[in-house]
């Protein structure tokens, strides 16, 4: 057996980057069985230097750094990308130009799911950037889904607890409560699925806070990595 080796590119945040962790490794120990673990590289920035590029609406210099990032991966042997966020995927397209692996994208891999699944008409939960910005939702509809984003305040309630609460590691009873509101709300607009499109959402809500099937973007992606480093 080969096992490839996954590149992942997180610290953004640290949080969800831990969970790749974990979650990667857990896939392939629940595939191989024995001792077996997941071979991989991982290169972590310094998320503040991310947040003011953001902020500052400075994409050119963030898709710069990330490139950067991405040739050290290929250069220490990593055979793809993981790019462990949903909203740098903005810049996905400086990386991908910046070495010759494969990038898993992050939205084809959770729009198969949700095609998989039978879902046409999906909510799509992130920071402000990854739900009101074409790059991420516009490649959903690529795959033909029906794509959702909160109302103003719900939008920007989603928004505040990533970068307020759960980038930070602060996981609130009421946010979970407040996030489950908001998703009631778009499943009587229609969707019929929620795509928790920030790799720290699943850090606080899951399949049991709300009545339609969930799509874990963070559970995805490392299903996808290893499904790639197994073939
Ligand atoms: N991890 C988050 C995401 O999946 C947000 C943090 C970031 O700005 O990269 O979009």
């Amino acid at each position: 057996m080969t096992m490839r080796k996954m590149g992942l590119l997180g610290g953004m945040s640290w949080e969800s980057t831990a969970l790749y962790y974990r979650l990667v490794n857990e896939e392939v120990r629940d595939r191989l069985g024995g001792f077996h673990s997941a071979r991989l590289v991982l290169a972590s920035v310094d998320f503040a230097e991310i947040v003011k590029l953001q902020v500052a609406g400075d994409w050119a210099t963030a898709g710069t750094r990330l490139a950067e990032e991405a040739r050290s991966l290929e250069a220490a042997g990593a055979e793809c990308l993981v790019l462990c966020t949903n909203t740098m995927h903005k810049v996905a397209d400086a990386i991908e130009a910046a070495v010759d692996v494969p990038l898993l994208h992050l939205a084809d891999v959770t729009a198969e799911a949700v095609r998989r699944a039978g879902v046409d008409r999906v909510a799509l939960l992130g920071t402000r950037f990854t739900m009101e910005q074409p790059f991420y939702a516009d490649r959903l509809r690529g795959h033909g889904l029906d794509v959702l984003v909160p109302e103003a305040d719900d939008l920007t309630l989603v928004h505040d607890v990533i970068y307020d609460e759960l980038v930070l590691g602060v996981v609130r009873e009421e946010s979970r409560a407040a996030y489950a509101d908001v998703v009631r709300r778009l499943v009587d607009r229609g969707a019929a699925g929620v795509i928790l499109g920030c790799t720290e959402i699943e850090l606080l809500i899951g399949p049991d806070d709300v009545d339609v099937p969930v799509f874990a973007t963070t559970q995805l992606h490392a299903r996808a990595a290893v499904d790639f480093a197994l073939a």
